[in-house]
């Protein structure tokens, strides 16, 4: 496979998150490690990192550029995050359905290190919607968290990332959706907009096989065995009514 890897700022004029640790120190150190462990695998890395930009905007274009020309088949961003000092934890991008689904494995891989969940969110961050393929930004830490920066280890992370990246063990196999409440299925945003208000289904509490599962910002994008429910296979359903196993 052809990654595009970003490693977040490290470009004058792009500096990141100054906190316990420089951003921009732990997304190199990441980020090379994240380059390597990709291209032992066989893998083709293309850098994104532009070396020099003009202003900020001409960095994040630079790097969606570099990706689109290189026509990569993902692209994944990394980043360190900064707050108040007190949040912590990883949390993973993504806006599309196959971002998305890496998005949960890298989220996966990074929690297993020991950091909060803060789950998978959707945020049109410019990387995101400027690339042409998948593509995630990874959130990997807080820089400014004492808790984070404690557990931080750049091989650890590069590794997990990597796993996250690579491993297509989760990919299509059968789940089960334990619904816990009556609820209902959601149409997409996309799919709403061929549909007439209202077009969600009722659910009776219950298991239903379903192929695959996204979550995505307190629901989860399920994917159903037969697009017997509305002419559609893929609905959206509050996390807190159900379960996925
Ligand atoms: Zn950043």
């Amino acid at each position: 496979m052809k990654f595009g890897i970003d490693i977040g700022h490290n470009c004058p004029h792009d500096t990141g998150a100054s906190g316990i640790q420089q951003e921009d120190k732990l997304t190199k150190e990441v980020g090379e490690i994240v380059i390597k462990n990709l291209q032992k695998a066989g893998h083709t890395v293309i850098n994104c990192t532009p070396k020099f930009a003009n202003a900020l905007s001409d960095s994040l274009r630079q790097r969606t550029e570099k990706a689109n020309t290189e026509k990569v088949d993902f692209y994944a961003s990394i980043h360190f995050n900064a707050s108040n000092g007190i949040a912590n934890g990883t949390e993973v991008y993504a806006l599309t359905k196959k971002g998305s689904e890496v998005a949960n494995r890298v989220l996966e891989q990074l929690v297993a290190l020991g950091f909060r969940n803060r789950g998978v969110k959707i945020l049109n961050f410019f990387v995101l919607t400027n690339t042409n393929m998948p593509a995630i930004l990874i959130e990997c830490c807080f820089c400014d968290s004492p808790i984070d920066m404690a557990k931080y280890n750049a091989v650890a992370i590069a590794n997990a990332i990597t796993k996250g990246l690579t491993d297509k063990s989760g990919d299509s196999k059968p789940q089960t959706l334990v619904v816990k409440q009556p609820t209902f299925l959601k149409p997409s945003t996309e799919q709403v907009q061929n549909l007439p208000a209202g077009s969600c289904i009722s659910l009776a509490p219950g298991n239903y096989p379903i192929l695959n599962s996204y979550f995505e910002e307190n629901h989860y994008l399920v994917e159903w065995i037969d697009s017997s429910k509305a002419n559609r296979r893929e609905h959206f359903i509050f996390a807190g009514h159900c379960q996925i196993k």
